[in-house]
Order: C-alpha cells, then sequence, then structure tokens
C-alpha cells in the first residue's frame, strides 16, 4: 500500500458514506471500526463485502450539537506507531457508528476521505442474529462532498477529488516555498522519530517513511499519529493545499515533539529528584572518605592525630617506631566501622601507653634510711630484714650486677608483698604486682594473639602499661601457683622473664620457644631495668628452672606474740586511719587483741587479724556516723536498727557513754565532735557482737579426742603449719583399709604401712589375745582426715596414723593435749620430717602443750622462737614406741614381755 499511496487513487464520483463522529480520518490513517447499526452494516456490505473488486467508502466526519462522544476510535498511521498496524489496532476499541445519531441534528462536514477496507470478518451475534462487521479502514484521499443523500438506508455522496493531480505536484514541488517548506517538516518529523525511537529503543523503520513517501501524504500521516483536538483534525483535512497542509503539519508535529520533550523533562526532573538525594548520599560517603584520607575534621580523625603524636612522644625505639607507623598507616586507610581497626587502635594505644623510655628518678639510695623504712613497717623478721639490707647494698655498690630475684616464701599474710614494696619505696621506685595466681596459660603471660576477639596483653606487659615506667619494683605474686598444661608453659615465659641474658629482649612472641603463636604486643619490650622480687606459698611446686634464678627468703610465720606486738604497734593504727578513726574514738585493749588472736585467727600470717580488726572498726564507724547524724544527745548506750545485729544495745549499760553535743557544734567537722565524745573501747561483748561467737578455743583438741581411734598430728600446707586430726573407726567388715579425706599417694602409703606394723606388733601392743589372732578378723578399719575438701600429702603423718589405730584397737584415748608429727618406716623407725618451726607454732597457736617430734629435728628447733618454745613440752622420739609411749596417757600400753 504504500505504492498505493504514493500513487493517486482514481476516486468514484458517487460514494457510500459512513458518518464519522467527532473523529476524523486523515489519509494514510488506519482505523478499526464495529458496526452494528443497520445502516452502516448494510453499507459494510454492499459497497466492501459484496463487491468483488475492492470497494471504497467515504469517511465524512460529523458533529453532534452536543459534541457527545458517540464512539471511541483508535487512529493509528501505518508506520510512525509501528510496523504492525493491524494488529495493535485489534487491541483497541473499536468505533460504534449508530445509536442515537438519528435523532439528534447533525453536521456533517463538507470534507471526507475515501477510504477502503484492509481487513473485513462478518460475525452474527447469537441469539438475535443480527448481522456486524468489523473492518479495518485504510484512510486513501480527501474528496469534496458536492451533494449528500441521507434517504436511503445508508447515504452516499457525490464527490470530487481534491488531491492535485500529478503534474500539478511536479510543478508545485519546483516551487520553493514548498521546498522549504518540505525540508522543514522533514527536520521537525526527523526529529519526533528520534525522539521516539530513543524513548521506545525501537530500530529505524519509521525513517524509511521519510525517504519513500511523498511529503505531502506524510504530514497526513504523521499529524494522525497522535491525538490533537477534532478541530485540528478537521482543518488538518480541510488543508487541501499542500503548502499550507505542510506549514500546519510541521506546527503540529513541532508541537508534539515540544510536548514530548516536555514530558520527558518533567520525568527527567522527578527521576532527578529522585536521584538527588541518592546522589547526595553518595556524595556525602565520598566526602567522608575523602576527609578521613586528608586527615580532617571528625573527631575520629582528630583521635587518630592525637595517637599519633602521642606515639611520637612515647619514645619507640627505632624499631618498634617503624613497625607502630606501618600499623599507624594501616589504621588511618580504615573505617572506624571496619573490622580490626578497633583491635589495631588498641593495639597502637598500648604501643604508645607503654613506658619504652620513662623511668622513675633513682634516688641515691641510702641504706640507713631504707633500713629504718623497713624496721617502721615490719615489725621483727629481722633475718629477712637484714638480708633485704644486704641485697640493696649490692644494689648500690654495683647498679649493673646481675642480683638475684628475690623470692619471699611463707603462708599468706606473713608480709610478703608489704616487704617488697619497701624495697621500691627504699629504692625510690614505682612499685607493681602482678598476680601469677592461677595463670596455666603461657599466653597470660605473653598476651593472647592480637586477632583475638577481646585479647588482651598479658599481664607482664599490661603491668608496665599501667605503672607506667619501664624500671618498677614488679612482684611476681605466687609464682609457685602457675602451673603448665597444653596451653603452653608460663614457667618457661617467666624463666626469659628472670632472665636477665634475654629479658633485654622480652618479647610477648612466642618464637622462642619454637611454637610460632604470636604474641600481643608482638615486638620485644626491654625488661632489664625491672627490679623482679617474687612472692610464693611453698617453694617446693616451683619449677627448678625458675628456683634456680632465684633467691628464696623464707617467713614462716608468727607466733602469737609477736602477732600481737604486730597488731598493737602496725595494724590497728592502719585500720583505724583507713576508717577515718583514731584512738580518741576507738580502743583496743590488748587483752582483747590477744583474744582476736587466739579465739578468731588461727593462721600463720596476720591477714584475718587484720580482717577482724577492720571489721571492728567498721562497727566503731558506723557507730560514730550514726551519732553524728543524728546530732542528738546520746548519753545511751547505741541502739539503732542498724547497729543491733552488731553492737550490744542494753548489756553492760554505759558502755559507751556519750556526752551531749551541744547543738552549736559543727557537725561537718569530725574532729570537733569526736573530741566531746569519751572513746568506745573494745570488749569481749562487742567482740562477740561484731565477731560472732568464738571459733577457736584451747578445748578444742580436748574435745574431739572424746572417743578412741582420734590422735592429733601437725602437717604443713600453703597457710602455713597446721593441726591435722587423724580419726579412725572399726565397722564390720571383711579386713578392708578405707581411707577418706582427700588423700595423695604418699599419705595412703603411710596409712598401708601403719596398719600393718600395727597388725605385727598386736599382740606386743596387748591389742589380740592369742599371738596368731588376726586384729582385722570381721572388720574393716575406715580412716577420715578432716577438712576432706582440703587434699592432703606427704609422710610425716606416719607416727599419727599408728597411733590413732593403737588407740583404736586399744580402745584408750590419746592425750589431748600432745601433737605429733614424724615419718615411719615398716620396721618402726621415726624419721625427720620438714616444716618443724611452722609444725611448733600451730601446736602453740592451737593451745597445745606437748608435741612429739623426730629425734632428728632437734636442731630445727633453733628457729622456733624462744617464748613458742618456752610454753611447749617438746618430746623427741627415735621409735615408733617412744611415740606410743608418750601419746597415751599412763605411757605405751606395751605388754610387759615386749620391753624386756
Ligand atoms: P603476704 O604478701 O605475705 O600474703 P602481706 O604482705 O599482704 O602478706 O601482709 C598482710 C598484712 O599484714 C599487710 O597489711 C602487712 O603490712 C601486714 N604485716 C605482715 N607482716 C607484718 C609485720 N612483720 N609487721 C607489720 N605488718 C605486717
Amino acid at each position: 500500500y504504500n505504492l498505493l499511496m504514493v500513487e493517486p487513487v482514481e476516486l468514484p464520483t458517487r460514494i457510500g458514506i459512513l458518518p464519522f463522529r467527532n473523529k476524523v480520518l486523515l489519509p494514510g490513517a488506519i482505523i478499526r471500526i464495529q458496526c452494528t447499526s443497520p445502516s452502516s452494516v448494510k453499507l459494510v456490505e454492499e459497497e466492501l463485502w459484496q463487491r468483488e473488486e475492492k470497494g471504497l467508502i467515504g469517511i465524512l466526519p460529523v458533529r453532534d450539537a452536543a459534541e457527545i462522544m458517540a464512539a471511541v476510535t483508535s487512529v493509528v498511521t501505518q508506520g510512525v506507531d509501528s510496523g504492525d498496524k493491524v494488529s495493535k489496532n485489534q487491541s483497541s476499541e473499536s468505533s460504534k457508528v449508530d445509536g442515537k445519531s438519528q435523532q439528534e441534528p447533525l453536521y456533517w462536514h463538507t470534507r471526507g476521505v475515501a477510504a477502503r477496507a484492509l481487513h473485513l470478518s462478518r460475525g452474527v451475534e447469537k441469539p438475535s442474529g443480527r448481522v456486524t462487521y468489523i473492518v479495518v479502514l485504510e484512510g486513501l484521499s480527501r474528496f469534496s462532498v458536492q451533494e449528500l443523500n441521507t434517504r436511503g438506508t445508508y447515504p452516499t455522496a457525490r464527490i470530487s477529488p481534491t488531491d492535485m493531480t500529478k503534474s500539478e505536484m511536479e510543478q508545485i514541488e519546483q516551487d520553493a516555498d514548498y521546498i522549504a517548506l518540505s525540508r522543514q517538516f522533514k527536520l521537525t518529523a526527523t526529529e519526533l522519530i528520534t525522539v521516539l525511537e530513543q524513548k521506545q529503543k525501537t530500530g529505524g523503520r519509521t525513517k524509511v517513511l521519510l525517504e519513500t513517501v511523498p511529503v505531502h501524504k506524510l504530514a497526513d500521516i504523521f499529524v494522525a499519529s497522535f491525538e490533537i483536538s477534532f478541530e485540528e483534525q478537521l482543518s488538518m483535512l480541510d488543508s487541501v493545499d499542500v503548502k499550507v497542509r505542510l506549514s500546519k503539519a510541521t506546527e503540529l508535529v513541532d508541537r508534539h515533539l515540544q510536548s514530548i520533550r516536555v514530558a520527558e523533562k518533567i520525568t527527567q526532573k522527578v527521576e532527578g529528584q529522585l536521584s538527588k538525594s541518592q546522589k547526595e548520599y553518595l556524595l556525602r560517603q565520598q566526602m567522608r572518605a575523602i576527609k578521613e584520607e586528608l586527615g580532617d575534621n571528625d573527631d575520629e580523625d582528630d583521635d587518630v592525630a592525637a595517637l599519633e603524636r602521642k606515639m611520637q612522644d612515647a619514645g619507640l625505639p627505632p624499631n618498634i617506631w617503624k613497625h607502630a607507623q606501618r600499623e599507624l598507616r594501616r589504621l588511618k586507610k580504615m573505617q572506624p566501622q571496619q573490622p580490626g581497626y578497633n583491635s589495631t587502635r588498641v593495639y597502637l594505644e598500648l604501643l604508645a601507653d607503654l613506658p619504652w623510655q620513662t623511668t622513675s628518678e633513682e634516688v641515691e639510695l641510702d641504706l640507713k634510711a631504707a633500713k629504718e623504712r623497713l624496721d617502721s613497717d615490719h615489725y621483727g623478721l629481722v633475718k629477712v630484714k637484714q638480708r633485704i639490707i644486704e641485697y640493696l647494698a649490692v644494689r648500690k655498690l654495683k647498679p649493673d650486677a646481675r642480683s638475684p630475684v628475690l623470692c619471699f616464701v611463707g603462708p599468706p599474710g606473713v608480709g610478703k608483698t608489704s616487704l617488697a614494696s619497701s624495697i621500691a619505696a627504699a629504692l625510690g621506685r614505682k612499685f607493681i604486682r602482678i598476680s601469677l595466681g592461677g595463670v596455666k596459660d603461657e599466653a597470660d603471660i605473653r598476651g593472647h594473639r592480637r586477632t583475638y576477639v577481646g585479647s588482651m596483653p598479658g599481664r607482664l606487659i599490661d603491668g608496665l602499661k599501667k605503672v607506667a615506667v619501664c624500671n618498677p619494683v614488679m612482684l611476681l605474686d605466687e609464682i609457685d601457683k602457675t602451673g603448665s598444661d597444653v596451653r603452653g608453659d608460663p614457667a618457661s615465659a617467666l624463666l626469659e622473664v628472670l632472665d636477665p641474658e634475654q629479658n633485654q629482649t622480652f618479647s610477648d612472641q612466642c618464637d622462642k620457644m619454637g611454637r610460632g603463636q604470636d604474641g600481643y604486643l608482638n615486638v620485644p619490650f626491654d625488661l632489664s631495668k625491672v627490679i623482679f622480687v617474687a612472692t610464693a606459698n611453698r617453694a617446693q611446686p616451683i619449677p627448678p628452672p625458675l628456683l634456680d634464678r632465684m633467691e628464696v627468703i623464707e617467713l614462716p610465720g608468727y607466733t602469737s606474740e609477736e602477732k600481737l606486738k604486730i597488731a598493737m604497734r602496725h595494724l590497728i593504727p592502719r585500720v583505724l586511719n583507713q576508717h577515718g578513726l583514731n584512738s580518741d574514738f576507738l580502743q583496743f585493749p590488748e587483752a582483747m587483741v590477744k583474744l582476736v588472736i587466739e579465739q578468731y585467727t588461727r593462721e600463720a600470717g596476720v591477714r584475718n587479724l587484720e580482717r577482724k580488726l577492720a571489721a571492728l572498726a567498721r562497727a566503731a564507724a558506723v557507730a560514730v556516723a550514726e551519732q553524728k547524724h543524728n546530732g542528738l544527745p546520746l548519753n545511751q548506750p547505741i541502739s539503732s536498727p542498724l547497729l543491733e545485729s552488731r553492737i550490744s544495745a542494753t548489756g553492760g549499760g554505759g558502755e559507751v557513754e556519750m556526752e551531749v553535743i551541744p547543738m552549736s557544734v559543727n557537725n561537718h567537722e569530725i574532729s570537733n565532735v569526736y573530741r566531746i565524745m569519751s572513746p568506745l573501747i573494745v570488749d569481749e561483748e562487742m567482740l562477740e557482737k561484731v565477731l560472732g561467737p568464738p571459733k577457736y578455743d584451747d578445748k578444742e583438741a580436748a574435745e574431739r579426742v572424746v572417743t578412741p581411734g582420734v590422735s592429733v598430728g601437725l602437717v604443713w600446707t600453703a597457710f602455713g603449719g597446721e593441726v591435722q586430726f587423724v580419726e579412725a573407726t572399726a565397722t564390720p567388715g571383711k579386713g578392708d583399709l578405707h581411707l577418706t579425706g582427700q588423700l595423695g599417694d604418699v599419705i595412703k602409703e603411710s596409712a598401708q604401712i601403719a596398719l600393718t606394723w600395727v597388725r605385727a606388733r598386736a599382740s606386743e601392743l596387748n591389742l589380740a589375745v592369742a599371738e596368731e589372732s588376726n586384729l582385722l578378723e570381721g572388720r574393716d578399719v575406715h580412716i577420715h582426715f578432716p577438712a576432706g575438701a582440703v587434699p592432703k600429702d606427704g609422710p610425716s603423718a606416719g607416727v599419727t596414723l599408728v597411733t590413732s589405730l593403737v588407740s583404736l584397737f586399744s580402745r584408750r584415748r590419746v592425750r589431748s593435749d600432745t601433737a605429733m608429727t614424724g615419718e615411719m618406716t615398716l620396721r618402726g623407725l621415726v624419721l625427720p620430717v620438714g616444716g618443724i618451726k611452722d609444725k611448733v607454732l600451730a601446736a602453740h597457736r592451737y593451745g597445745l602443750k606437748r608435741v612429739i617430734l623426730p629425734e632428728r629435728n632437734l636442731k630445727d628447733l633453733a628457729e622456733v622462737p624462744s617464748a613458742v618454745l618456752a610454753s611447749l613440752e617438746i618430746l623427741l622420739a627415735k621409735r615408733m614406741e617412744d611415740v606410743l609411749e608418750q601419746a597415751f596417757e599412763g605411757g605405751c600400753p606395751l605388754k610387759p614381755h615386749s620391753k624386756l
């Protein structure tokens, strides 16, 4: 049909007319209409359907008075919208040319377009049998109506063509105006096509039209391709003159182009607004990144800059400074939210915080002052203090000398820590205590790998950071409590720490151990300026290589007399001071302190004693504070719910006599308030109120040794010497030996030896009637060591075990005032044991009167304070029989003949 359009169409003079309500079909446009009214059905039937050759009908616009749209039509020009015009049009709604048109006045337009059917389909509506047609029509060329006949079944008209003839066309194509107009139109049309193609992203098919179709026809096609008003359509139809038509079409196409552009701009604007916020976000992100990169602005950046300055001032050794700078550069490139940022930061902070160069000013060591200081801080301990002075003297003479590491060994509360801090004070150095108790993991000393979550620098490095100098006195507390297991050997790390050769480059890196595990710090730190002092409860568990590097100084614990002195001279003043009191308000009579020592504590050291004294001071402080708070006359015993449980409210009456506080006294001035009150004096009643009933008394041993089978032993524990009871009972059974009380292998063997020895001497000891009879006939023996939760081991319970078995079988009670210790051989020899001083002190503390010791331990008694020795009867034993002789009232129950 492109050809048809190019070729002028022969129009008949008469034509059947299809009225087109409020619509115009332009030449080159295609419409799809449904014909249902009898007249239009008849028209299609007669003019198109029944014709052999292609028939033509005239489409004539009509307009009704009200301009009501009677039909909805889609007008599509071929090509402009899409190549497949028919199928596209089928989807649009069909025109209905029928209905009320008859009744209403119609205004027939005088120009129409002749159209041919591109497609026809006939349908019969089902129940009514009414015939309908769907017609696809193509507009071909304009005509003018000469005469309209509306009287038949459908309108017909006599028409004349308006299109130019071929020669007319050729003529006008030479016209300069026409040429200009066509160029203008083509430009605009091309522009429209370009815009549409961009929008729809369709190929350049429509552009072909521009080359092949005559421009005056293109004008119609283009105008028909977009929606314009009915009036405009009519005027386009009326533009018979091609020049007029071209200029009109150009105008309309251009207008359409502009409207598309405006629409586009609007959508762009909307889209632009949407992306604006997104863009802004992106820009902000970029800006932040840039700022961070520049080290500009922002708290975080300030922080990092501050960190850098701090690191510059930290005096890092050159190689470590290099390493730190590398890490710092890494940090700067990271986002604060990034994983690893924080750990790197914390790490760098640590590097900056560590005292690489900072030292405390080492004062000229004044040995006399140091001695005075040690004396004023510590009572007794003459030998220990002497050794410390020697140590300090060597340091003074040869500061670089490799002095040994002092290791104070003794039970808790004997002053190990405070001695170490006195050393620091004497040297004018800072003091830091590193607790090693329970350190099982090498990482605790070296630190965890930095990549671990929550990784921490090792305790040593951490301590150095806290103390902030590189030459402190560092106390390695409870060095005997480190153990080794699968996680590594803390002792080996400690060994490195204490080795003057190695500790210049102490690294928390484990490479020296060949384990390849990274430490936290990962760079070496020079520990050679640190003075190490160690403490331990016992020397025995310390790994020998470690012990080798240390000089052990033993602190065995105090006698009651020493404790009393320590309490009166050191503990009480300190405790009062700590509670904001002084002797004007609270007084501890010596007799009461003695009671606290004897009845409320039973330890080798003075730690619990200090606690008990503190409890008393607290109670007094509360009492004082209450009075002050009330600001009331208080000439009556303290009685407040708060104190009810602590301090006697009634008994004794005026124990806490108070004077009336004049209202004028400034209550904020404690000293004023205090001065008016008479001091609170600790008495037995207050002891009971505050500390509860006495825990220990001299009668304990007597009460426990009421039945045969119980004996009193002396053992050595981490807490110093202790009294250890041994209980044996017999039950019906098959001769088994049961042992309980968390016993180690050595002590179990001692029990076996004891039983064997007793059985072998059953008749000698008068335990069995007949020589051959079996002591265990029909019975089991059960031996228990009370305080079952405390693990016990060692051979020194041998004599005690035998004594309890002899007591059990002979049904004789042992003396409750006698304690014993000693290892026994299978043949009954008593061998010496360790810890004699501590054991004797323990017996003394328990108020025991007699102690049986192996004869060969006689020399150890030299260490025991003479006051203690004076209060005890020491009995030396060579053989088991000697022990038994002393253990029972009236001597050993041996048969007379065996003595012979
Ligand atoms: P340790 O380290 O041996 O467990 P501490 O050094 O912590 O014991 O001592 C516990 C308390 O007892 C401290 O307040 C300490 O001052 C005090 N103390 C221990 N022995 C003496 C002493 N001989 N003279 C004065 N005070 C002492």
